[in-house]
């Protein structure tokens, strides 16, 4: 049986960091929304066109061109035994969609990581981020600072802050967590498969309770 977790919190909650943990130890691929729409606007795709201005503005991607993207991605396939997903579903119109893509896997959502934090601790992870260009590695001027100041201390490429990081665009996106997504809390609540997750500890402790709820 395939199995695919979708993780579920605010922007800064660690949905990522987290996701590239599990992905790793269940080998399965990890498939983050957001770093598609970013390789899109990189690569200047009519699809990017699309995404930037919602994007830069902290709004939501509309949902058929996000559900677009993700049905192209479980087309590849490396997702027949499952996968993690970071930042997908973020609308029950989404959720919807992806329930129907899995039941042509013979596959559901088999768990649903709920990771939150206060909101000061989200804004305080989100405001001092910083990505790198090449793979979307990711650093904190405090927290997990690169080696080199504006490097990555993994393929050397340059370190910087994703437009939607600036604080007032910040505050925004977590506004739009709230009235869009968190009716999801509910959804996979009601088809049993939420697990709570405090993500407002050290990244290896948040990672043991995800390892443990999977047992
Ligand atoms: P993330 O990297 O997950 O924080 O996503 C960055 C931005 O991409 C979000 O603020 C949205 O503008 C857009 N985005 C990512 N995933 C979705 C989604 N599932 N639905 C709509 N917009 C999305």
């Amino acid at each position: 049986m395939p199995t695919y977790i979708v993780l579920l919190g605010p922007p800064g909650a660690g949905k990522g960091t987290q996701a590239k943990v599990l992905a790793e130890k269940l080998g399965l691929p990890h498939i983050s929304s957001g770093d598609i729409f970013r390789e899109n606007i990189k690569n200047n795709t009519e699809l990017g066109k699309k995404a930037q201005v919602y994007i830069h503005d902290g709004e939501l991607v509309p949902d058929d061109l996000t559900i677009e993207m993700i049905r192209d991605r479980f087309s590849r396939p490396d997702c027949v035994n499952g996968a993690i997903l970071d930042g997908f579903p973020r609308t029950p119109a989404q959720a919807d969609a992806l329930c129907k893509m899995l039941k042509g896997f013979g596959g559901k959502v088999n768990m649903v990581p709920f990771i939150s934090a206060p909101d000061n601790v989200l804004i305080e992870r989100l405001a001092g981020r910083w990505t790198c260009r090449a793979a979307g590695h990711v650093f904190h001027g405090i927290f997990n600072p690169p080696q080199t100041p504006g490097k990555c201390d993994i393929d050397g490429s340059e370190l910087y802050q994703r437009d939607d990081d600036k604080a007032e665009t910040v505050t925004h996106r977590i506004q739009v967590y709230l009235t869009q997504t968190t009716p999801l809390i509910d959804y996979y609540k009601n088809r049993g498969v939420l697990v709570e997750i405090n993500g407002f500890a050290p990244i290896e402790q948040v990672s043991m309770q995800l390892l443990s709820a999977l047992k």
